[in-house]
């Protein structure tokens, strides 16, 4: 087959899945007025979208023959007779149905309902079957707005179990209801895709069967994460996304990688002349990992995790030294332009000494000086090439690109991660400060190679973490200004996002930035999200120069950003941030010499969960302990943000409670690859309809095309 026929057929959904992707619109009750609510409750408007929608919590009723059999506050189920009307004219005032139950009175009760409404559902002297919350009023019980059955539907019973699902306004509840249950039934019988034994060990269901049985739980406790149909689901998705993070990991460890290992160590022992320091064994050791990773002919495709701090950009250094001595390029990229430039300027001078030529390529050139610059990419008299991801996406020509390193992992998804693969790098790297949980990474990860920078260059000294009030914003101040005064501190001020609205986000920045520069006149910078980058980058220059004592900023303050005599951190509102942001805002101090400080400032009241996570910034600076505990106490989702954190969107598992089955997932992926890489066998036919439902589609690709 010709290839671009090779693509499309990748990109063809096995039929046998088509009921699945219908829109919700085929369903009963869903039109076209409500589906934009289906869409936007199940993020997406397939069958598939909604069955992946599941519910939250259960509405338990009792079946009562005497209504004293149930306790004030439950869901009952009775029989009720109609003796009485008292329909009311006033609208704050409801009406009320007068019933006999068994032996006893009630009422049921409705506001603003018609009264021929009323007569026609609940004629005299009819018996109605009645669902509702049993309350009692003065003595006597009543039911508000109960569910009942019209006369006919009599032979229908209430489920005495009844699944209740997150909701979205306008939606109702019945209407989504009976949108499942048509799903349900719509749900085609899949060749089983997972191994029989497991299945028989964990005591699991069909997958049909699991569905089912979550859109209808029993009992509340099958609602539990742990419960084996929810299990069951989770572990689909979970073995879907290992299984195609090995088969792409294969595809690319097949790719032919060249190999980048110089003839000799002259340029290495340059650079560690050159360094004022002495590497640390964790930094040694990542380089060794590297250098044998470029050695190979296979394609490197490595992660190096490390804290802010712990010298990735020197690991980074020696790697791209190893294919400037081999006669090649690498490239350097990071998310920012400010990240680019401080970059290029801490590394320039390195380079510099060693003779290395090196450009800054950002979207800020333009024009003959931009053309320039890419002349030099191109004919390859720049060896070392620093600047934005955008390097990637603007039509850039390298001469000879062996290395790719790209810096700061978190705003780098997996798709793009894939892409710049696919554009003929020999090798790529990626640094991230963001530690991320071991089982996390995993799924976040699993394609790459993982090295730790575990370790801190020496001499750093801690920095000491405080929890302060709000209303001692006062007195810290105060204790600022004498340190600015008579130790010549600098100090970061980081104001907090606000409901995630920029403009009140700056509104609290520009005003914290008023009332300190009222004390510390011109000696005060403020940085926005909304500033120019020339702007932008003229405040933070000032700052490193020691021209301004305290800078003022959004979150925009990045990263990387290094200004080593920076000794004190004031993070406003920290209740509000995610504990990977606020270790590395911290990670801006204790760069240097002196002792470092970092003030929590924290709104009240403050919740438990919110006292605890900020203690756990002041006990420990060790990013990997903080990552796991943010993830016990708030979950996998939230620690960054799924989007910005790269990690996949889940729609049926949720890695805080079903962590522990992704290593399972993953040993399982790696012996279907292993026994049959090509997805060939039966099994491997259902587990592609698998890998389509989660829609892992370049994993397809790569097995049609590898
Ligand atoms: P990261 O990128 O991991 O945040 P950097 O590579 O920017 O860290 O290093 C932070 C600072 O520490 C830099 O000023 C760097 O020169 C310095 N540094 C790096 N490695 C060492 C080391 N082994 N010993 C002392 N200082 C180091
Ligand atoms: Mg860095």
């Amino acid at each position: 087959m010709h290839n671009t026929q090779l693509k499309a057929a990748a990109q063809e959904r096995p039929f046998i899945l088509d009921p699945l992707y219908r829109s919700v619109t085929t369903l009963p009750g869903v039109g076209p007025r409500n589906a934009k609510l289906f869409e936007r409750l199940c993020e997406g408007e397939r069958i598939w979208d909604l069955l992946c929608h599941l519910p939250s919590d259960v509405v338990e009723r009792i079946e009562v023959d005497q209504l004293r059999e149930a306790d004030s506050g439950k869901v009952v189920i009775v029989k009720a007779k109609v003796h009485k009307y008292s329909i009311s004219r006033k609208r704050s005032v409801p009406s009320r149905i007068h019933c006999t139950a068994g032996d006893s009175a009630l009422d049921l009760v409705f506001f603003h309902a018609r009264e021929d409404y009323l007569k026609r559902s609940f004629p005299m002297g009819e018996e109605k079957e009645i669902s509702g919350t049993l309350v009692y009023y003065r003595g006597r019980a009543q039911i508000t707005h109960p569910d009942f059955f019209a006369k006919g539907d009599s032979a229908e019973a209430f489920d005495t179990v009844e699944p209740v699902y997150p909701m979205t306004q306008g939606l109702g509840h019945k209407v989504l209801r009976k949108a499942v249950q048509a799903s349900l039934r719509l749900i085609p019988e899949l060749p089983e895709w997972q191994d029989q034994t497991v299945l028989k060990s964990r005591g699991w269901q069909g997958w049909k069967e699991a569905l089912a049985t979550c859109h209808n739980p029993k009992a509340r406790s099958m609602l539990a994460p742990d419960s084996k149909a929810r299990l069951r689901l989770a572990y689909d998705e979970m073995l879907a996304h290992q299984l195609a993070l090995t088969l792409i990991r294969k595809a690319q460890q097949k790719a032919k990688g060249r190999a980048i290992q110089p003839k000799d160590s002259v340029l290495r022992d340059k650079f560690l002349a050159s360094i004022p320091f002495e590497l640390t064994g964790a930094q040694k050791r990542v380089i060794g990992e590297i250098d044998a990773d470029m050695a190979s002919n296979m394609a490197m495709v490595r992660l190096v995790q490390g804290d802010v701090g712990s010298g990735k950009t020197m690991v980074a250094c020696a790697a791209m030294l190893n294919t400037v001595a081999c006669g090649m390029q690498a490239a350097l990229m990071a998310p920012t332009e400010i990240l680019a430039r401080q970059h290029a300027e801490s590394l320039g001078p390195l380079l510099d000494e060693m003779g290395v030529r090196y450009v800054v390529l950002t979207g800020r050139d333009k024009g003959k000086a931009k053309e320039l610059l890419l002349q030099q990419v191109k004919n390859g008299a720049a060896q070392v090439v620093i600047g934005t991801h955008a390097l990637f996406q603007d039509k850039v020509e390298f001469q000879d690109l062996g290395l790719a390193v790209i810096d700061e992992q978190h705003r780098f998804g997996v798709h793009q991660r894939l892409k710049l693969s696919q554009k003929g790098v020999s090798d790529v790297l990626v640094m991230t400060a963001t530690p991320i949980p071991r089982t996390l990474a995993l799924t976040a990860y699993g394609d790459m190679d993982v090295s730790r920078i575990d370790e801190k260059p020496a001499g750093r000294k801690p920095v000491d973490t405080r929890l302060v009030p709000k209303d001692k914003l006062e007195d810290m101040v105060a204790g600022l200004i004498r340190q600015i005064r008579e130790e010549k501190a600098q100090i970061y001020w980081v104001c907090p996002l606000v409901e995630e609205s920029e403009v009140m986000d700056l509104a609290a920045a520009e005003e914290r930035f008023d009332v300190l520069q009222s004390v510390l006149g011109d000696r005060v910078g403020l940085v926005h999200g909304r500033m120019k980058a020339e702007d932008k980058d003229a405040v933070m220059k000032k700052f490193a120069a020691g021209d301004l004592d305290v800078l003022v900023a959004t979150t925009v303050i990045e990263v990387g950003v290094n200004v080593p005599n920076a000794s004190i951190m004031v993070i406003e509102h920290a209740e509000r941030f995610g504990l990977a942001q606020l270790h590395q805002l911290r990670g801006r101090v204790g760069r240097g010499e002196r002792q470092s400080h970092c003030f929590l400032l924290y709104g009240k009241p403050i919740s438990e969960t919110g006292k605890a996570r900020l203690k756990i910034m002041r006990d420990t600076e060790d990013g990997f302990i903080i990552a796991e505990e943010d993830m016990r106490l708030r979950g996998a989702g939230d620690i960054l943000g799924t989007r910005q954190s790269g990690l996949p969107d889940y729609m049926l598992a949720d890695l805080s409670v079903h962590g522990d089955i992704i290593a399972m997932a993953r040993s399982e992926a790696q012996l279907i690859v292993q026994k049959d890489p090509r997805l060939s066998s039966e099994r491997g036919a259902a587990l592609k309809n698998l890998l389509y439902l989660f829609n892992l589609k370049e994993a397809l690709d790569y097995l049609r095309s590898g």
